[in-house]
């Protein structure tokens, strides 16, 4: 079976999950038991060196007592003092000592050695061993320490010494002083040298150590160390080890140096690791010294780490097995969701994964992941359907895009084009990736800073829409553009939509219009003038023919018969009419010709005036006269506008009809730049097709008989049309009666 990486982690956490207690309890189970090992280990090698120190004081003050016993012989005491006192002749005193010594002293006791008496000057004057005798050792110790030193009370252990250069041999030296029975004046001094095997059984192992505490050399020892450093007694060498072995140690360096007592960790003179206490013994300056091997004295503790190891072993054999199975169960649950997922991501949603009856959680994994699946199906679907909806959009969008005859395209903020239609690509010939290179300016005016007055710019800086007319050669016409900022979500601004329409075509009409209309307004002028200069130059002959005719009338009066005096009538009335008609065309032509006097008026004092003008004919009518308050001031020539009223209101009286509520509104609205100015009456009202025709000259209509020539609003048109203003009618009364007549008039103010 192939692990997944999740398998191996899980096997590896269950091991984990195992160990570390077990690794845990063992490392605090062997610390405690190592401690405590060492703390009993060290207390019995404490216990162990104390004892010996015990037996070694035990010893030594035996020994003294035994020398000082020998001081107070009053034999000894007696033949010193006799040779003291008649030297040289003694030697039969001296004999006589020397039997005693060997067959009293040393005789008595076979571990003294030696038994030696010295004189006041160190000079051997009786001794055990005969070659001694008349040697002087005023150098050593045990003379000078307890013959000269105060300290020691006469009583003296000098410590070990080899018993001769050839011989390795230790001995125990002690010494003390001889004195006279009467005055205790010192004679000399007294020293019994001891064997070293005194020493020796003392560590006896038989005797004092078992097996069982393990310092008889299988694996511990004791042994006592002298202040050169040397071994002068250990417990597995009961033969004696004397001055065999230096034990120069740091620990015995230690405690030689600071006397002190040292227990512990510390490799000793055979170079391996021990526990041990080395104890200081002043009385000799010796050091005493158990230790057992470290190895050995932790034996106890391998049984635990053994124990430890196979509980491991066994748990880790253990673990494996379940973890093994665990994760191997989970494992192969893994790998079918595995490739299931990669089922799904290959597309296969057809194939749900089988991981068989569960009723726990993995079971529940399984259930979950088939679920997941039929709804991605689901969404699959839907996200399929909705996909085509939006490629249809998008193909749509696209063909519009480029469908579009006017050259669109979208910049980013740095004047580069991101998408162009077809008609951009046909106008400039590039190619998409050649747009990643260029700025928009290069392409479209081929300069490389952006047009002056340039739109899109404009609109980076604006974030509104700008449009303006760009007449560029390098274009290839006029075109209008126009530019529209796009905004992302947080509403800033990621790009702009950018449309250059060629109106080139337009402008040209536009313009071909412009020189028609200046045509127009010159044929026109040039008409009006003809009119003019005819009406003028009509006069004349005019004036001429209505002269002859009143000559013939007045010679010829009694040859025209009746007939002939009506006809003679009829000419003059239509003269008459004529040089009228003529009176008022040139009426009409001068209202354009004349000079304005435009100047702020106020347009309230102008209609009072007309009002009060017209009083007399109001009042007959009974019209009532109303005049909106606060009329503006307005720019205009007040005399012109004054006739514009008049007019107006004249008219409203003339053609007010028989109505019974008879009345008349002045008001003004400003709207759009414009002051609308009106007169308004609830008179006979004028139909919809005349409305145009009215301002007309001579245009009158024949509802109601009114004097009047028609002549009137022509001149209203005319100078409302010189102040740059407008002139319509409108109905304000629904069934078609009533008349509004409104002017504008542009609000300027002129200082
Ligand atoms: P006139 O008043 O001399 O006839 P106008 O040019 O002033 O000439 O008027 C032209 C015609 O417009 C009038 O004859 C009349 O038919 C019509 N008209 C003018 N004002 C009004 C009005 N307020 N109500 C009805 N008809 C009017």
């Amino acid at each position: 079976m192939k692990f997944t990486k999740f398998g191996v982690k899980l096997f590896c956490f269950f091991l984990l999950v195992s160990l570390v207690p077990l690794g845990v309890v063992g490392t605090i189970v062997y610390k405690y038991v190592h401690d405590r090992t060492k703390d009993e280990v060290l207390k019995q090698l404490e216990s162990t060196a104390y004892n010996l120190n015990a037996r070694l004081n035990l010893l030594l003050t035996k020994r003294t007592y035994r020398v000082v016993d020998f001081s107070s012989d009053g034999f000894i005491r007696d033949c010193v003092e006799q040779m003291s006192l008649i030297p040289p002749g003694y030697s039969h005193i001296r004999d006589n000592l020397n039997t005693h010594l060997i067959i009293n002293k040393k005789g008595l006791d076979p571990n003294i050695l030696e038994v030696e008496i010295l004189n006041d000057k160190g000079k051997v004057i009786a001794s055990t061993a005969q070659e001694q005798i008349g040697k002087v050792k005023s150098h050593e110790d045990y003379f000078r320490v307890p013959f000269l030193s105060s300290e020691t009370k006469g009583t003296f252990f000098s410590g070990d010494h080899r018993r001769s250069e050839s011989h390795n041999e230790l001995q125990l030296v002690f010494s003390t002083i001889l004195t006279d029975k009467v005055l205790h004046r010192p004679l000399g001094i007294i020293v019994t040298k001891v064997k070293g095997n005194v020493l020796q059984e003392i560590l006896d192992i038989k005797k004092y150590y078992t097996d069982k505490e393990g310092l008889t050399g299988s694996y511990g020892e004791v042994y006592v160390v002298n202040k050169d450093k040397l071994m002068i007694a250990n417990s597995i060498d009961s033969g004696g080890v004397s001055f065999k072995q230096t034990v120069d140690t740091k620990v015995v360096q230690e405690v030689m140096a600071t006397r002190e007592e040292y227990s512990g960790i510390y490799e000793n003179y055979k170079g391996m690791q021990v526990l041990g206490t080395a104890l200081f013994v002043p009385e000799a300056n010796w050091v005493i010294v158990a230790e057992k091997n470290i190895n050995e004295a932790f034996l106890p503790l391998a049984k635990i780490k053994y124990f430890f190891i196979i509980s491991g072993v066994g748990a880790v054999f253990l673990v494996c097995i379940f973890a093994f199975v665990i994760s191997g169960n989970i494992n192969s649950i893994i790998r079918k969701l595995i490739e299931g997922t990669r089922r799904i991501a290959n597309g296969d949603l057809e194939h749900p994964i089988i991981i068989g009856e569960r009723k726990d959680e993995i079971g529940e994994l399984g259930e979950s992941f088939n679920l997941m699946m039929n709804k991605l199906k689901e969404s699959n679907e839907k996200n399929k359907q909705l996909f085509l909806q939006v490629k249809r959009g998008r193909d749509e969008w696209l063909n519009t895009f480029d469908a579009i005859t006017d050259i669109i395209t979208i910049h980013d903020k740095d004047f580069k084009i991101l998408r162009a239609n077809k008609a951009f690509y046909e106008k400039f010939n590039v190619n998409t990736a050649q747009l990643s290179d260029k700025k928009c300016y290069g392409i479209f005016h081929g300069t490389d800073m952006p047009w002056h007055d340039c739109p899109l710019e404009k609109s980076i800086e604006s974030l509104q829409p700008e449009y303006e007319e760009v007449d560029d050669p390098k274009m290839g016409g006029i075109f209008l553009i126009s530019t529209y900022p796009l905004f992302d979500e947080q509403g800033e601004l990621y790009g702009i939509v950018h449309q250059a329409k060629d109106i080139t075509f337009q402008k040209k009409v536009e313009r071909q219009l412009v020189e028609k209309a200046k045509e127009l307004k010159m044929v026109n002028k040039e008409l009006e003038d003809f009119v003019y200069i005819v009406s003028h130059d009509l006069k004349e002959p005019l004036f001429a023919i209505g002269g002859y005719t009143s000559r013939i009338s007045r010679v010829y009066e009694d040859t025209f018969d009746d007939k002939g005096k009506l006809y003679i009538d009829r000419i003059r009335v239509n003269i008459e009419k004529m040089s009228q008609k003529i009176k008022e065309i040139m009426e009409v032509l001068k209202i354009g010709r004349v000079t304005y006097n435009f100047k702020n008026n106020d347009i309230d004092v102008i209609t009072e005036d007309v009002v009060k003008t017209l009083e007399g004919r109001i009042a007959k009518n009974k019209i009532n006269v109303i005049i909106q308050d606060n009329l503006p001031v307005v720019l205009c020539d007040e005399r012109r506008i004054k006739d514009v009223l008049s007019n107006l209101l004249t008219n409203a009286i003339k053609f007010m009809g028989e109505d019974k509520q008879k009345q008349v509104k002045i008001g003004c609205e400003e709207n759009g730049g414009y002051y609308k100015i009106y007169v308004e009456d609830t008179g006979i009202g004028i139909q919809e097709e005349y409305r145009e025709q009215i301002f007309k000259i001579f245009r009158r209509l024949n509802e109601v008989e009114a004097e009047g020539t028609g002549v009137g609003l022509a001149i209203v048109k005319k100078i409302v049309e010189q102040h740059k203003g407008k002139i319509w009618v409108e109905s304000p009364i629904k069934d078609g009666r009533g008349s509004r007549f409104c002017f504008t008039i542009p609000v300027i103010e002129r200082p």
